[in-house]
């Protein structure tokens, strides 16, 4: 280190230094959460138009560590459905309406 360097030099040196560990240390921790590998997710299992099953991988949570909702991402695994209460209510709704008048569409 030079001596010429001022003492707020040497802080601001310091604290860069230390800035980059904590980043370091936090980049390896989100890395050891990456629980489940890659090869132990479960597949997709869709049915085929060849009669097999889909083998692509689930769409995976990475924050929950759980499969999204069971299906790859070309069969429906990128939609999550309802939610929200809400929301929920509004398919009901309209599943209910589509059900007494089948003719109707659904406006
Ligand atoms: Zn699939």
């Amino acid at each position: 280190m030079s001596r010429r360097m001022s003492i707020h030099q040497e802080i601001q040196m310091w604290q860069k230094i230390t800035r980059r560990l904590e980043w370091c240390v936090a980049e390896m921790e989100r890395s050891r959460q990456r629980r489940t590998p890659r090869s132990q997710r479960p597949r997709c299992g869709a049915r085929t138009r060849t009669g097999g099953m889909c083998r692509a991988p689930v769409v995976w949570c990475e924050a929950t560590d759980e499969p999204r909702n069971g299906r790859c991402r070309i069969h429906g695994g990128l939609s999550t459905g309802p939610r929200t209460d809400a929301g929920k209510e509004r398919i009901r709704e309209s599943n209910r309406r589509r059900a007494k008048k089948p003719t109707e569409t659904d406006t």
